[in-house]
């Protein structure tokens, strides 16, 4: 068992004895839907469910461990713990109880602690998630295979958060660059990726199409990159959207990152796409987004509303 020395221990039993040995691979942050204290969401562990998280973080960036991060705990539905022994530490973390509040800068610095302390403790690679089993970090909205029946925990806002502020903040503390802050180099500084498009956009089924957002080159010039891409659209529910990021080399070909896949819902959906890597100064990145309708004999297009491109990238 190994007990983060951050945080104060809050064993939970009988889970912390009785439960399966995992080998811990992924990070999957959480949103609790309650403004509690890491005491408060202990109680409700031990008192009100059998499920429960490795770790809580309170508003205030106060931390708890109440499960050994090589034990598994019930949190992440089918990446608990996999038939091959390896499976996902989790971690909620106080929110409203919309779960719509961003992340305090408090619980952001906590949540970077905790991920390098997971990559140096047990070597989870500093990836985001590529598959449902993949390691690496993620949150629990990430992957299908992480929830029953979907969730859009932790939030919108901290999804964005995630992606431009903890999870590169992971990245680079563990790689030992210096505090921005610090006085270092203009080099290290990250620039922002912010773009945002409400035009709508109609997408056939069936083909790949390359996503405009304030136009189709997304970066260039950078020499490594976290991004993602954030679309609302509607299509009938049941659909299959697929999108993925690649790389324009100047002799045309390409390298394309994997594919993520996402769910349509009735009403509104909200698909989330994301990749971070290395990449050449004259490449260019893009995104392109494919829809397969629940019908296979629809032709309908669905229709993108609005595409947001967030991230940060390194010159
Ligand atoms: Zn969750």
């Amino acid at each position: 068992m190994a007990w983060y020395p951050g945080a104060t221990k809050m064993e939970l039993q009988p889970e912390s004895d009785a439960q399966e040995a995992i080998q811990p691979t992924q990070f999957i942050m959480h949103s609790i839907a309650a403004p509690w204290t890491p005491r408060r969401t202990y109680e409700y562990w031990r008192d009100s469910t059998n499920l429960e998280s490795h770790f809580a973080i309170g508003y205030d960036g106060s931390i708890a461990q109440f499960i050994g991060t090589q034990t598994r705990a019930d949190a992440n539905y089918l990446a608990n713990r996999r038939p091959d022994g390896t499976g996902a530490v989790s971690v909620e973390t106080a929110a409203n109880t919309q779960n719509s509040d961003a992340w305090t800068a408090e619980q952001i610095e906590e949540l970077i602690k905790l991920g390098v302390w997971l990559h140096e403790r047990h070597g989870l690679p500093l990836r985001i998630c590529r598959t449902a089993s993949d390691p690496g970090y993620g949150y629990h909205r990430l992957h299908p295979d992480w929830s029953m029946g979907g969730t859009a925990c932790p939030g919108a806002a901290r999804i964005v958060q995630f992606h431009e502020v903890v999870f590169p903040g992971i990245v680079a503390r563990a790689n030992g660059e210096p505090n921005p802050d610090n006085g270092s180099e203009e080099n290290d500084v990250p620039n922002t990726l912010g773009r945002y498009d409400a035009t709508d956009r109609p997408l056939a089924p069936g083909a790949w199409k390359t996503l405009d957002v304030e136009g189709i080159d997304l970066l260039t010039g950078a020499r490594a990159y976290t991004a993602a891409v954030l679309l609302t659209l509607r299509a009938p529910a049941g659909g299959t959207v697929q999108g993925r990021f690649y790389h324009l080399r100047r002799d045309g070909t390409r390298w394309t990152s994997g594919v993520v896949e996402r769910l349509t819902t009735a009403g509104d959906s909200f698909p989330d796409f994301a990749h971070a890597g290395s990449i050449r100064p004259e490449e260019k990145l893009r995104f392109e987004v494919a829809y397969w309708p629940a019908d296979k004999a629809d032709t309908t297009p669905l229709t993108i509303t609005t595409s947001r491109a967030r991230g940060l990238y390194w010159k």
